[in-house]
This record gives structure tokens, sequence and C-alpha cells, in this order.
């Protein structure tokens, strides 16, 4: 069952540090192009250390669409 939060990158303010990589428990972000993080929706379970964790506060915690 997917959870019913889920993690956003504002890709306007990211500068792909990587930090919310290294802070995801389940790898669901990368830095595909270099220029800002997506967010693998499948694997995220909207636990928010991503978000914690970014120096910009680019990502918020969202409720899923349709959950
Ligand atoms: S921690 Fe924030 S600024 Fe850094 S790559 Fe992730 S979303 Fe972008
Ligand atoms: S909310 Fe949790 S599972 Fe989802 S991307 Fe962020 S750290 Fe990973």
């Amino acid at each position: 069952m997917k959870s019913k939060k889920v993690a956003k990158v504002n890709r306007n303010v990211c500068v792909s540090c990587g930090a919310c990589l290294m802070a995801c428990p389940r790898q669901a972000i990368s830095t595909p192009n270099g220029c800002y993080a997506e967010v693998n929706e499948d694997m995220c379970v909207g636990c928010g250390l991503c978000s914690k964790t970014c120096p910009t506060g680019c990502i918020d915690i969202l409720d899923r669409m349709g959950a």
C-alpha cells in the first residue's frame, strides 16, 4: 500500500547538492540531469527525511494525489 504523503521537489530552487539522496532511506531520489532532484513517487514513503535535510528547503511533503 502506498503512503499518503509524497515528496515534491521545487525544481526552480533545487541546487542539485545531493543531500536528499544521501538522506533518503528508500533510494527514491536521484539527480538524473544534474540540475535538480527527482523523486520516484512509487518508492517514496513520505517520511520527510529529505525535506529536513535539504539546505534550500525546496522539498515539500504533500498529500499524495488520489490517496
Ligand atoms: S537536498 Fe535540496 S537542494 Fe540538494 S539536491 Fe536535494 S532537493 Fe536539491
Ligand atoms: S520523503 Fe522519505 S522516502 Fe520520500 S524521497 Fe524523501 S526521504 Fe525518500
